[in-house]
């Protein structure tokens, strides 16, 4: 947020301190689910012992973010609330639906290397930045959240909105409420799972694309799987195709091709970015076959 009002691109009348609330618990929840505060640290909770082994995929996300400076500032709240890095919304010299509705799509004919290629609109097609929140869509978190109506919950999938006609619209949030914690189902299989994530350099960078998987196999054969892919969409993005085909196959490499495939089976290109297409295909296939061969 400091970094688009840096920008004069969010100009906020009032800014609420809410680091002195009390929601840094990482917690296990006596029907096995984890409890995790929304100012809980992206660092903190790519650490906890819990996390790391129960919920490999959702530490390595993390890790892959940012840089370790960041990660020690950053909050889950916060990452779950970032903002995309198209670099036409960071650049008030062009026009852009999601900064100034109704102004155009600088993104579209323009440089769009690293824009998104599923979930797009003709209004937007910038992708949603975090890594943390596509192992967070991977293992069906769900959203806590307090209004002043009262606590109410929110699955991921429903937490961050399509552009459509409205890019700057990007979240299910409403006025005056606040994320108090994500809560992560218990998955005894989750410790079968891995993040992987492509980026033009190693360290500091967002990623070209991304995928979180998760496979429960049993004698060859996979019984359960979460897929979700990152840098591609424009809000992390599950893909129920793939998992269809996963369930109950082999677990082999030609599976992982033909999931790989279904997840891109509706991925448009804009020119610059139409790369992406067959290199998620790949994130993919390499994802699922790191996980495959954990034992
Ligand atoms: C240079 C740079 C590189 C980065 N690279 C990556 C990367 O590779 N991968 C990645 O995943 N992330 C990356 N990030 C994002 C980073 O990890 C942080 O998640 C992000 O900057 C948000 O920071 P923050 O937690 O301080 O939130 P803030 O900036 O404080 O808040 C962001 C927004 O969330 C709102 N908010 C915060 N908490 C709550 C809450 N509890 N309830 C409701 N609203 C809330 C704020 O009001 C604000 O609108 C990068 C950030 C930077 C600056
Ligand atoms: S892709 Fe979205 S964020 Fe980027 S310029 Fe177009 S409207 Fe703006």
């Amino acid at each position: 947020m400091l970094d688009l009002m840096k920008l004069n691109i969010e100009i906020p009348k009032q800014v609420v301190d809410i680091n002195k609330l009390s929601l840094y618990q990482i917690e296990k929840l006596p029907n096995g689910n984890i409890s995790i505060g929304a100012l809980v640290k992206n660092s903190d909770l790519a650490y906890h012992p819990t996390i790391v082994k129960e919920y490999p995929v959702l530490s390595q996300a993390l890790l892959a973010g940012a840089s370790p400076q960041l990660r020690n500032m950053a909050s889950v709240g916060g990452n779950l609330m970032q903002r995309t890095r198209c670099p036409y919304f960071y650049n008030t010299d062009f026009a852009c639906n999601k900064r100034v509705p109704g102004s155009g799509c600088a993104a579209i004919d323009g440089y769009n290397r690293n824009n998104a290629i599923l979930g797009t609109s003709d209004k937007c097609i910038a992708t949603h930045p975090s890594d943390m929140c596509v192992a967070m869509a991977a293992l069906g978190a769900i959203i806590h959240i307090k209004s002043l109506n009262g606590p109410r919950t929110m699955p991921f999938g429903e937490f961050h909105l399509l552009p459509g006609q409205t890019p700057h619209l990007e979240h299910n949030l409403k006025q005056g409420e606040l994320i108090t914690h994500v809560e992560i189902p218990a998955i005894p299989y989750a410790t079968r799972s891995y993040y992987l994530k492509v980026r033009d350099r190693a360290s500091y960078e967002f990623a070209l694309a991304s995928a979180a998987v998760i496979l429960d196999i049993q004698n060859g054969r996979i019984q359960h799987a979460h897929v979700a892919l990152g840098g591609v969409g424009t809000k992390p993005w599950r893909t129920i195709l793939a998992e269809k085909v996963l369930t109950g196959a082999i677990a082999n490499e030609q599976n992982y091709r033909t999931a790989a495939e279904a997840a891109l089976s509706q991925a448009k290109g804009y020119g610059d970015n139409t790369f992406k297409i067959e290199l998620a295909k790949r994130t993919l296939v390499r994802a699922l076959t790191t996980a495959g061969g954990m034992s």
